[in-house]
């Protein structure tokens, strides 16, 4: 990404365009072979059907309460940015498979128009061809339809990888879930990148290169996360929520977890308690549970609904 500007608001949802897209466009128009009309159409069907494309993920987003930032268009593609989204299988297919729902969808609508537009056969068609009403409409259906399956391609981050990875997520945890995801992904960027050193197409080796690095830092950041938690939980760790709430009433353990009755009780209500917990046995502080406690960023009181 070399730096973007805002373009349009569509939806309450800002459309940026990456640098990179506006050289695709100069780019393109100055190396276009045939009528540089069709050129500037092809690009603005393209842009459009990215954008719809990304919308779909946006406003699936949204249906889960996902903040959608924007949506910036760049020589790749297209790229919805969310706030975070949920570690969440169900939550992962279907904000993924939106944006693919939408470019198939449009290719079923406009089907009927591009037979109703008095082709004779689709061999009638030049892919390129926009001068027609016919050319158009074909191009429209063939770009949507090359836009929906080349996204399902299961290799992550794109969307059929997410789909995969929500897939393994439902098996497996979704650190693991990601790991696999991104071990299939890179199969594939590999063999996008020799593919496109092979034929010379180097976009091909490009995306190649976009899905290995993106993978990557998707895992990174899934790790990330997960240390985090980790390093809360031990922070807070064996101390125990219930214990942090300076409140000794009685509590109720998983089973097996050895609740008994305080043996040394002078409780008359002989209420069970856990007897590992210092707090609930009217002991004080241990030098380690207040060590932890100092450490412990964040409110140590849960609100409780227990009047008595
Ligand atoms: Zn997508």
């Amino acid at each position: 990404m070399f730096g973007s500007f805002p373009i349009a608001r569509v939806f309450g949802t800002t459309v940026r365009i990456d640098l990179s897209w506006v050289l695709l466009v100069i780019g393109t128009a100055a190396l276009w072979p045939g009528d540089p009309l069709a050129a500037v159409i092809n690009l603005l069907l393209l842009f459009t059907l990215v954008t719809l494309h990304e919308l779909g993920h946006t406003l699936a987003a949204r249906y889960f309460k996902i903040e959608v930032l924007d949506i910036t268009l760049w020589f790749l593609g297209g790229m919805a940015r969310m706030r975070e989204i949920p570690e969440n299988p169900k939550v992962e297919a279907v904000v993924a498979l939106a944006g693919p729902a939408v470019n198939f969808l449009l290719a079923a609508l406009a089907l009927p128009f591009l037979l109703a537009s008095g082709i004779a056969s689709m061999s009638d068609i030049a892919p390129n061809a926009t001068a027609t009403l016919a050319g158009l409409l074909a191009n429209f259906i063939l770009i949507n339809l090359f836009m929906g399956a080349s996204n399902l391609l299961p290799a992550f981050p794109m969307d059929g990888g997410r789909v995969f990875r929500a897939l393994c997520g439902v098996f497996t945890d979704w650190l693991n879930a990601t790991r696999i995801a991104a071990g299939v992904g890179k199969l594939f960027a590999a063999g996008l990148i020799v593919l496109g050193f092979v034929s010379r197409q180097w976009s091909i080796a490009a995306v190649g290169l976009f899905v290995w690095l993106a993978g990557s830092r998707e895992l990174w950041a899934v790790r990330m996360r997960r240390m985090q938690q980790q390093m809360r939980e031990q922070t807070f760790g064996g101390l125990g929520e219930r214990a942090a709430t300076f409140t000794p009433v009685e509590t109720e353990e998983p089973a097996g977890s050895g609740t008994k009755t305080d043996p040394s009780g002078d409780d008359p209500s002989g209420a069970r308690r856990p007897s590992d917990n210092p707090l609930a046995q009217g002991r004080a502080l241990d030098d380690e549970a207040v060590r932890r406690l100092e450490q412990f960023r964040g409110s140590i009181r849960k609100p409780r609904d227990s009047q008595d």
